[in-house]
């Protein structure tokens, strides 16, 4: 019975309002895990990156581990826009999968004409239901995202987690 306590504990946040493990949507982020690390590790700065290719000079989204114009393998980490414009966008009143509590909004942003990322798909956070308009400008966040033990070279750890979305500019 403690072991069972135990495993609930370090285990699966259920029902909570979170998520369970065998569910979760979000990426393992550690150099263990994820060759592209780098970029969550700087989503934890506040920026919005992603690999340019040091031979051709392409620069590619989402990030890579090599380019898909010549495929070099020297890629640098370059900073991307943190304001776009909403070119349209849905919301998902019900139905929203766990962690993602309603409304679920996704928009389709225009990052301008000198943005080496023109377009992205992305959720729009700190929205309420019929808030966001299209033409809204929007801006990048970074959020926390719930953790769960993973093992790493046979210990058992808790890294902390981070993701991004946009939110519109008030
Ligand atoms: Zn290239």
């Amino acid at each position: 019975m403690a072991e069972l306590q135990e495993a609930r504990i370090v285990g699966t946040p259920a029902l909570d309002g979170r998520y369970i493990t065998e569910m979760d949507m979000w990426p393992l982020e550690c150099q263990e895990f994820n060759r592209l690390y780098q970029f969550y590790d700087n989503l934890r700065e506040g920026r919005f990156t992603t690999t340019k290719c040091k031979k051709c000079g392409h620069i590619a989204f989402p990030p890579g581990v090599i380019c898909p114009k010549c495929w070099s393998e020297e890629l640098e980490w370059v900073d991307l826009p943190r304001r776009a414009k909403v070119v349209t966008f849905t919301e998902t009143q019900a139905g929203a999968p766990i962690g993602f509590p309603p409304p679920l909004i996704l928009a389709w942003l225009d990052f301008g004409k000198d943005s080496p990322l023109k377009h992205l798909l992305v959720r729009i956070v700190n929205c309420a239901e019929g808030e966001l308009k299209e033409g809204d400008e929007v801006k990048f966040v970074v959020f926390d995202v719930p953790s769960h033990p993973i093992e790493v070279k046979r210990e058992t750890e808790v890294r902390d987690r981070v993701y991004y979305a946009f939110e519109r500019v008030k």
